[in-house]
């Protein structure tokens, strides 16, 4: 079988067959790297070939010597890029930091090396994670794999797009309000935003630091189980990483949800379009026929989130986004006029989505309207979180639409920020109150990808891989938007 085939398998299937030797990690990075070159949906910012070969070379030699191999060992994963790879651009798809070379690798990026995995690519994003449609990127916006007329989502539309479109098995993103949940809905994949505190910042840059967390997307959820569990767990580097344990979250997956309560807030639901609803509709009974039971819920304050949300996030960006004068990191222009002149034309290049949340920020924690916006922010926030711990006393996993429609077309709300936003009704409430959050196919609505989200207990993100797999079982894979195997490129000599 070729490398092509084996790329195509998945995280897990490609991790087989290095582990059995149906194909080298050479091959497979080879072939992932011609994939990645060719990149029809400007999904990709940076290839790291030399360094992944090098890898790889290292899971061969390790595996011909008998030695044990890392559940990850040889499978290439692309990286958001506003995560830290050592001697690698870090870009947060920014003019501010074209040509910036992180010094030092995130927690995630160690957590990951030492599980196997083949570093091969930085993903393109929306600048500085700001966005919901991958358009705010200074790098041009990534095209959909299923309609590259649509956007792919955003702010991780890079790392959707390309697992999407099978240039890599799995990658990750980060999720502030709803960038790996609202992507992976857009492009047919499985995304979870963890619980806030179970995968360490360490080496993210930062957006909204009380929001952001790292997550995977793959094509199932025991693939995006298997990245999952490499990139969870204590960090002594971040002071919000918490202490839980793990657990079988692959296996998880296989687990059924016999018995589980899933709670619907129906009134919630009326703001989707009727092609999602449909869609929402026919996961629901699924999950029903597969013995979970369906229990009406109300999240009286998730209405909020959005006004919510775009307080508290711009606050903390405008706080986050001031080491980016032109002193330390990246760019620096200077036109003649001294030290504030510096600052001034340095920062006047932060593109308009930028601009916008670090003015909105600035203005909601200035003297005099701190109280009447930043504070009274902070305890709606404060609602929107007992809401749900209400919620959980009648069920175990709250269902809505991850998006209220299927992908937008590029170009379609870019005039309309408002617009923009209303796209993250339904992440952004779980992302406020700190809760983890998984996006799942739901079948497609006039051929595109729909997403059913699941939010669950604070550091039960098991419950949300069960739910995930019954759904999976029921529903069978999502045919690909791409051709399998897109053009046999490298990688064919190491074929087995
Ligand atoms: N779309 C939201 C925003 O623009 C969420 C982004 C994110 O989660 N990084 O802020």
């Amino acid at each position: 079988m070729s490398a092509g085939r084996w790329l195509d398998a998945g995280v897990v299937g490609a991790a087989d067959a290095v582990a059995a030797g149906a194909v080298t990690a050479e091959a497979l990075v080879g072939e992932a790297l011609g994939r990645l070159r060719s990149d029809p949906h400007n999904a990709v910012l940076h290839v790291d070939g030399e360094a992944a070969l090098e890898a790889a070379q290292q899971v061969d030699a390790a595996r011909a010597a008998g030695e044990a191999l890392g559940p990850l060992a040889g499978v290439p994963v692309a990286l958001k890029d506003n995560l830290c790879q050592r001697g690698t651009p870090t870009t947060c798809a920014s003019r501010l930091l074209e040509g910036w070379v992180a010094p030092y690798d995130a927690h995630v990026v160690e957590r990951l090396r030492a599980a196997g995995a083949m570093l091969v690519a930085k993903t393109n994003m929306d600048e500085f994670a700001m966005g919901s449609s991958n358009e705010t990127s200074a790098f041009g916006p990534v095209k959909n794999p299923w309609d590259p007329a649509r956007a792919p989502g955003g702010s991780s539309g890079g790392s959707a797009a390309a697992v999407a479109a099978r240039l890599v098995p799995g990658a990750l993103g980060s999720d502030t309000g709803g960038s790996v949940r609202q992507p992976a809905a857009f492009c047919g994949l499985f995304a979870l935003k963890p619980t806030y505190g179970r995968v360490s910042r360490y080496g993210l840059v930062a957006f909204a630091s009380s929001l952001d967390q790292v997550g995977p997307f793959a094509r199932s959820a025991r693939d995006g189980a298997r990245l999952f569990a490499a990139i969870a767990g204590r960090d002594g580097r971040d002071a919000t990483s918490a202490d839980a344990p793990s657990a079988d979250w692959e296996g998880a997956c296989a687990r059924g949800v016999e018995g589980l309560r899933v709670g619907v807030p129906r009134a919630l639901l009326e703001g989707a379009s009727a092609g999602v609803r449909a869609r929402i509709d026919a996961a629901l009974e699924a999950l029903k026929d597969a013995g979970a039971t369906l229990v009406d819920v109300t999240l009286p304050h998730a209405k909020h989130g959005v006004s919510v949300y775009y307080l508290v996030a711009p606050a903390e960006a405008s706080s986050n986004l001031a080491r980016f004068d032109g002193v330390r990191y990246g760019l620096r222009v200077e036109e003649g006029g001294g030290l504030d002149a510096m600052y001034e034309a340095t920062r006047a290049r932060f593109g308009p989505e930028v601009k916008r949340r670090i003015l909105l920020g600035t203005y909601a924690l200035s003297a005099g309207y701190y109280d009447a916006y930043y504070l009274r922010a902070q305890k709606v926030r404060t609602l929107i979180r007992r809401d749900y711990d209400a919620a959980f006393e009648a069920c175990d996993v709250v269902a809505t639409p991850t998006a209220p429609t299927v992908a937008f077309p590029l170009g379609e709300r870019t005039d309309d920020p408002l617009t923009m936003y209303l796209s993250d009704v339904y992440t952004l409430p779980a992302s406020l109150a700190g809760l983890p959050a998984i996006s799942t196919p739901a079948g497609l609505s006039e051929g595109l990808p729909t997403g059913l989200q699941l939010v669950g207990r604070a550091f039960d993100e098991a419950t949300l891989f069960a739910a995930a797999g019954a759904l999976e079982k029921a529903f069978g894979p999502l045919p690909s938007p791409v051709p399998a195997g897109p053009g046999e490129h490298a990688g064919e000599e190491g074929a087995s």
